[in-house]
């Protein structure tokens, strides 16, 4: 292993210096055009024509990171430059983003933590999620961040089409260390210390840097914001203790549903399954994630019982007219719960506010309809076993819709093809009979009384 890859310490550059360096790359006009005919690639709209002191974050907040961001670009010529990438994925494992959900404040002797969102949202974009009292996460830590520094926060800039379109041009980091080379300098600090954060360091930045350095001839400016003593403490993830009284008030606020539920005991609040901010109710031993196959999917994480409520689906109520003119990314997803109603989510941020739209098709599902509103478990569901459905026992007949789907789901009996109309097909009329949707229930029960009386 190389001295670069055992010590992410040599990517950086002391603050003095990469300001010097800044200023001096900027008045080179062969260099300068250069980055930008590669940024051109992937032009980076929101860049400001200005030396920056650039920070990236899902979201940003008044934590230690923020108060030495702050210190260190006090006095300096740099402008404050915050990239926010709201539009990325939650995960709990990231310290940076499980840091948003639960705050440690810091006290003179003690430390004293807060929890300000349900962790149930593993995988789901995180402008979508609510805090605890149904606002958003991202708001909610916009408010933090507008009482302790109002100046950085209005520098602060959502910039998730950019970081996220940047993937598809790989190796995406590059185009952010691009950033770092003319038009400012990167505030960040690569943990040797946290397994993740070195394989990304490894995986990720180090490629980035080297490219960047032999496409520019010159370094990626990034300044350290902490030390390597105080990287290897969690603290820098804290905040500050003056700021607990806000933020505990900000959990507090429109607080009707808050008086309420505190009747309850506890177990009773987690029992519910209800998600702040869903339309829906999915079962609490549910959760979403990456199915491998076939993007997210609905999991149990524990034993469900024969019979048990998996979703309440509500939403949008869509007519024909309205379900064919969805948008291309969510133009699969209504749930027909008549011959010209469906329930469908309009676009994407709907969509992760109803979660029965991720449970996926198989041809040996373990779920179906209950009437038009509950998705109830077929059979007992085991642990780690993905929810399932049949789009057959909604789906309306082909000559109403152009639904065609190939099918993956790997099924001994599988059908190769889903399609509308499938409903009709007298094998699974038997298997299901019971969990179709209620209107094509009814269309299969008159249909057999008529037989039966002719
Ligand atoms: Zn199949």
């Amino acid at each position: 292993m190389s001295e670069i890859e055992q010590s992410p310490e040599i990517l950086y550059t002391p603050l003095s210096e990469a300001i010097q360096e800044l200023n001096r790359r900027r008045r080179i006009p062969d260099l300068c055009r250069l980055v930008e005919s590669f940024q051109s690639e992937h032009p980076a709209h929101f860049l400001l024509d200005k030396p920056t002191a650039i920070l990236a974050r899902s979201i940003h907040s008044a934590d230690h990171e923020m108060v030495r961001f702050e210190s260190m670009i006090r006095g300096t010529e740099l402008t404050p430059h915050l990239l926010e990438i709201p539009g990325d994925l939650f995960t709990s494992v990231n310290h940076d983003k499980y840091r948003r959900g639960k705050l440690c404040f810091d006290f003179e002797t003690k430390v004293r933590s807060l929890r300000v969102m349900d962790f149930n949202c593993e995988g789901k974009i995180i402008s979508t999620i609510p805090d605890v009292t149904g606002r958003s996460l991202v708001d909610y830590h916009r408010a933090l961040l507008n009482d302790r520094h109002p100046a950085l926060s209005m520098h602060t800039q959502n910039v998730s089409d950019w970081f996220l379109s940047a993937g598809k041009i790989s190796p995406y980091y590059l185009h952010f260390l691009s950033l770092s080379i003319k038009n400012g300098i990167v505030f960040e600090n690569f943990l040797p210390h946290e397994p993740e954060e070195m394989a990304f360091f490894r995986e990720r930045v180090l490629p980035s840097f080297l490219e960047a350095t032999r496409i520019f001839g010159v370094r990626p400016l990034i300044v350290r914001l902490f030390s390597d003593a105080e990287e290897t403490t969690d603290k820098i993830w804290h905040y500050p203790g003056s700021l607990y009284p806000l933020a505990l008030k900000l959990t507090r606020r429109g607080n009707l549903k808050c008086n309420t539920s505190r009747k309850f005991p506890a177990s009773v609040k987690v029992q519910t399954g209800l998600i702040s901010g869903s339309m829906t109710w999915q079962h609490p031993k549910t959760s979403i994630r990456n199915t491998e196959r076939y993007g997210r999917g609905v999991f149990a994480n524990k034993r469900i019982k024969n019979g048990e409520i998996l979703f309440v689906i509500q939403g949008p109520l869509l007519n024909r007219l309205e379900e064919m003119a969805l948008p291309a990314e969510v133009i699969d997803k209504p749930i027909e719960i008549s011959p010209w109603l469906s329930i469908s989510p309009r676009s994407i941020e709907e969509l992760e506010a109803m979660p029965q739209h991720f449970v996926n098709h198989s041809c040996q599902p373990n779920a179906g309809f209950g009437g038009q509103m509950f998705l109830v478990a077929m059979r007992d569901i085991g642990r780690g076993e993905e929810v399932t459905f049949d789009y057959g026992m909604c789906l309306r007949s082909n000559s109403e819709t152009e639904f065609r789907m190939e099918c993956l789901c790997g099924a001994e009996n599988c059908r190769k093809v889903v399609m509308g109309g499938d409903w009709q097909i007298p094998e699974l009329q038997v298997r299901y009979a019971g969990y179709f949707q209620w209107y094509l229930e009814r269309r299969i029960l008159n249909k057999s009384r008529s037989i039966s009386n002719a």
